[in-house]
């Protein structure tokens, strides 16, 4: 038996060897990928369920990596969160979006506000200066950008992510907590939380109307966010008696398949183009 062990723990490691060698070339591939232009962001409109107005953007990363094709986020940020490439990573995608910003607001089309998603040791990592700076590069007001962070990034550092996410909301960045309900938050610590929109993660919106515990969930994170006075966004939506059940319980605001899937920046434009001919 004791052999058998042994033997168990030699594979054990030869597995998390490859891992970590597998983990390693996905770096170096992703560092050369940043060098050589190979990321793009996509964009998913947000609309309102009132007059199907477009409210904002969420921006997604992709990666064109050669002869792979467009490589999902969930294939490679977990990876860069770990080795910590997710830092300047993540810098280049508000920075990619601040540059899109500007050309669209350039070419006057009516700007909304877009999202970009901020990992934890990337939030852990930067002051809001640092933040401040990249939107100043390009002139965008911060009232035209949204980060995006979950419950677990903020509990790392609460201390950090409060002062970060304060001086942020200060000069007028808006901020959501994403995935909400996911993480272990409680109520007064989201009550202390400088932020200013709740997004209901699709796990739960998938249940809505028919799984009796979802649709509780979904209306009483509605209705905790209206007594908050915080802004709200169900993700996920892809049918339409989803989107009746939310608004009915007044959740106007919905980023899903049924109301646009994430596409490239110059499909993008076409909406804030049509946004202005209506
Ligand atoms: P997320 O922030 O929760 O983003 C929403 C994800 O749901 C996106 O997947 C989006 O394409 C997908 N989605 C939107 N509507 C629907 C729908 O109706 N049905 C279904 N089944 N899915 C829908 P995506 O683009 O693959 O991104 C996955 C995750 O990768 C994101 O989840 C986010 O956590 C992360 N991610 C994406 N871009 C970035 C980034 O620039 N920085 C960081 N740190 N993370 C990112
Ligand atoms: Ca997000
Ligand atoms: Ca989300
Ligand atoms: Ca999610």
């Amino acid at each position: 038996a004791k052999k058998q062990g042994g033997r168990r723990v030699a594979f054990f490691r030869q597995e998390l060897g490859e891992q970590a060698r597998h983990h390693l070339a996905i770096d170096r591939a992703l560092r050369r990928a940043l060098v050589g232009r190979q990321f793009l962001v996509h964009y998913q409109p947000k609309i309102s369920l009132i007059d199907f107005s477009l409210e904002g953007f969420e921006a997604l990363l992709r990666w064109e990596r050669p002869d792979h094709g467009l490589v999902p986020p969930g294939e490679f940020i977990p990876v860069a969160e770990e080795t910590g490439f997710i830092v300047p990573l993540g810098d280049w995608v508000l920075d990619e979006v601040c540059r899109q910003q500007r050309e669209w607001i350039d070419r006057g089309l009516a700007s909304v506000p877009v999202a970009v998603n901020i990992s934890p040791r990337h939030l852990r990592q930067r002051s809001a200066d640092d933040f401040l700076r990249i939107l100043d590069r390009h002139g965008v007001p911060p009232e035209l950008i949204e980060l995006e962070i979950t419950e677990g990034a903020v509990m790392q550092d609460l201390d950090h992510a409060l002062q970060v996410l304060g001086d942020l909301k200060a000069m007028g960045v808006r901020v959501a907590v994403d995935d909400f309900g996911t993480g272990h938050s409680s109520l007064s610590y989201l009550k202390r939380l400088p932020v200013t929109t709740l997004k209901i993660d699709r796990s739960f919106v998938q249940g809505v109307p028919h799984t009796r515990e979802d649709a509780g969930i979904v209306s009483t994170i509605i209705a905790m966010a209206d007594m908050l006075g915080l802004a709200v966004v169900a993700e996920g939506v892809e049918r339409p008696e989803q989107a009746a059940f939310l608004r009915h319980h007044n959740c106007t605001l919905v980023q899903g398949w049924l109301t646009g899937r994430p596409q490239p920046a110059s499909a993008a434009m076409e909406l804030l183009a049509d946004r202005i001919r209506e």
